[in-house]
């Protein structure tokens, strides 16, 4: 069984990584901030189907509290072979409305958080010489999101890490891969009218918007067995809308 440390798993694509991970019988450690009560209620999901299911609490945009993290993970379960870097935020602003309090706080959450969570998952990974670690990017961080400036540069760094790590890491047997959704059905689209959604599937070679379930068989595919030569990549879960 392995130990999969998925970030920002109490909604949306976390939370449906989480269900497909211990689908497959891995022990799932989902980590949360702000919406405890849907992670206790995840855990309790997943272990009423008799899955293995932790929780911990942790602002990944605070390197105290990334580091705390992984001291749990490894109390709980000696460490995580798989690292799911997903938690984010989102913000729509011309950019010459973004604060510094915005730019910083994008930064700190959608990209410092995959520096912290890797740095803190990679000694375990060294020590075992295998490690996968899949962090969620998105289309804007390849192609740029107008009046998304800040979310786009945090996306394209998170694009950045995955590739320069992928070449140090892979002779410890460690693979860095990215997948990088298009339109998701979630809450953070949930500012989105129905009008615009459909706007965005006409958009789309596919004609669909995306599920949370889309872009996490991409990661947990990442994460397999089947996916051992692959590193340094960006997956597009977009529907075409990246080709
Ligand atoms: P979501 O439904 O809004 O969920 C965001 C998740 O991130 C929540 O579980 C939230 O946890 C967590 N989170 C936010 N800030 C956090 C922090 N400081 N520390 C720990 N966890 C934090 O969003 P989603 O659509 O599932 O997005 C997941 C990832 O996919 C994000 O990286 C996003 O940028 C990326 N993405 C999404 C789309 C899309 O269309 N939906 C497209 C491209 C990329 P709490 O609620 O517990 O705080």
């Amino acid at each position: 069984m392995r130990n999969v440390l998925i970030t920002g798993a109490s909604r949306g694509i976390g939370a449906e990584t989480a269900r497909l991970f211990a689908r497959q019988g891995d022990n799932v450690i989902i980590n949360y901030f702000r919406s405890q009560s849907e992670a206790e209620t995840l855990r309790s999901e997943l272990r009423s189907m008799g899955y293995s299911a932790e929780i911990i609490k942790a602002d990944v945009s605070d390197p105290a509290q990334v580091t705390e993290m992984f001291a749990r993970t490894e109390q709980l379960c000696g460490g995580a072979d798989v690292l799911v870097n997903n938690a984010g935020i989102a913000q729509t602003k011309l950019f010459t409305d973004i604060t510094d309090d915005d730019w910083q706080r994008m930064i700190a959450v959608n990209l410092s958080s995959v520096f912290y969570c890797c740095r803190s998952a990679l000694p375990y990974m060294i020590r075992k010489h295998s490690g996968r670690i899949i962090n969620v990017a998105s289309m804007w961080g390849q192609i740029g999101g107008s009046c998304e400036v800040h979310y786009s540069a945090a996306k394209a760094g998170v694009i950045g890490i995955t590739k320069a790590l992928a070449k140090e890491e892979g002779l410890s047997g460690i693979t860095v891969n990215c997948v990088s959704p298009g339109v998701i059905r979630t809450d953070m689209t949930s500012n989105l009218t129905e009008d615009d959604l459909r706007a965005l599937a006409d958009e789309t070679p596919t004609g669909t918007i995306g599920t949370p379930l889309d872009v996490a068989r991409a990661i947990v595919y990442l994460a397999g067995e089947d996916a051992g030569f692959i590193t340094g990549q960006v997956l597009s879960v977009s529907g075409g809308f990246v080709i």
